[in-house]
């Protein structure tokens, strides 16, 4: 057997919380906390939700600066810890309790009982829908999050590349194999258009996350193309849905949204 961490005696139901839905990728670098992030905030600006957002990537937390949150969370007398709100979402992250630039070189013990402080520890207070930035990959951590966590369903980040929808199909069968249900698959980086002519790139393929979603039986969620501004927004911590809320790119986002 694997070793499933502290806390995988029972799947927790965290107090408050409706739903719980996890935003994994297999691979790393593929978007999934750009568009963990976008969709939260869509949620809870477009959707009027109250939202929490739980960066779990504990390895590499980037929702401290992609929602400009540089301040540590309060702590109660109970010793939970306080989510820190921006754009109207509640953050908790890793990236909160370490130095920016400090490496988190745990092992996995370690990790493990750093996610159930983030977990446990942590007062969400009421919520609709709680968005967990999930680690990439199928190791260690992301099965413990999915075995301990009560989560309402995944939605699968991928870009159209072979190799990513590789490591994709492998998640998907992660979180089939503790019985959390695929709520979709959403392409990013589906295409790149030339802001002089117009002209569409697909840089990384084209279509192949719908025919993987298809061709494994999940929903298509929709796709979100590969912009510039996407990349400044998360870089100067807004978000794109919050800075430029008109844009094609938001909307596609808020749909996103709306359909989880
Ligand atoms: P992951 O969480 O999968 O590791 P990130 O969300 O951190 O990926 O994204 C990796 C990099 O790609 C970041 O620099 C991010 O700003 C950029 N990025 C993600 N999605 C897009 C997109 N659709 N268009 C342009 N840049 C993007």
């Amino acid at each position: 057997r694997r070793y499933a961490g502290p806390f995988a005696r029972s799947k927790l139901q965290l107090d408050g919380v409706k739903d719980v839905i996890a935003v994994a990728s297999g691979k790393g670098g593929v978007g999934k906390s750009t568009t963990a992030v976008n969709l939260a905030v869509a949620l809870a600006n477009k959707c009027n939700l109250k939202v929490g957002l739980l960066d779990a990537d504990v390895y590499g937390p980037s929702v401290p600066m992609m929602m400009k949150i540089d301040r540590k969370p309060d702590i109660t007398e109970d010793k939970t810890m306080i989510p820190i709100e921006n754009y109207g979402v509640r953050c908790m992250s890793m990236g909160f309790l370490v130095e920016q630039d400090a490496p988190i070189v745990w092992r996995g013990p370690m990790v493990m009982s750093a996610l159930e402080k983030m977990t446990r520890g942590v007062s969400w207070g009421k919520l609709d829908i709680l968005v967990v930035d999930m680690p990439p990959g199928t190791g260690d951590a992301q099965l413990t999050i999915t075995q301990s966590l009560q989560l309402s369903g995944a939605v699968i980040i991928s870009t159209p590349q072979d190799v990513a929808l590789l490591d994709a199909r492998r998640g998907v069968k992660m979180f089939s194999k503790v019985e959390v249900p695929i709520l979709g698959f959403i392409e990013n980086m589906s295409c790149f258009k030339c802001p002089h002519c117009g002209e569409p790139s697909y840089i990384f393929g084209k279509g192949g996350t719908r025919k993987t979603a298809d061709s494994m039986g999940h929903h298509f969620i929709g796709e979100i193309p590969i912009e510039v501004d996407i990349r400044t927004c998360s870089d100067n911590g807004t978000p794109i849905v919050i800075s430029s809320p008109d844009s094609g790119v938001s909307q596609a986002y808020c749909e996103a949204a709306r359909s989880i």
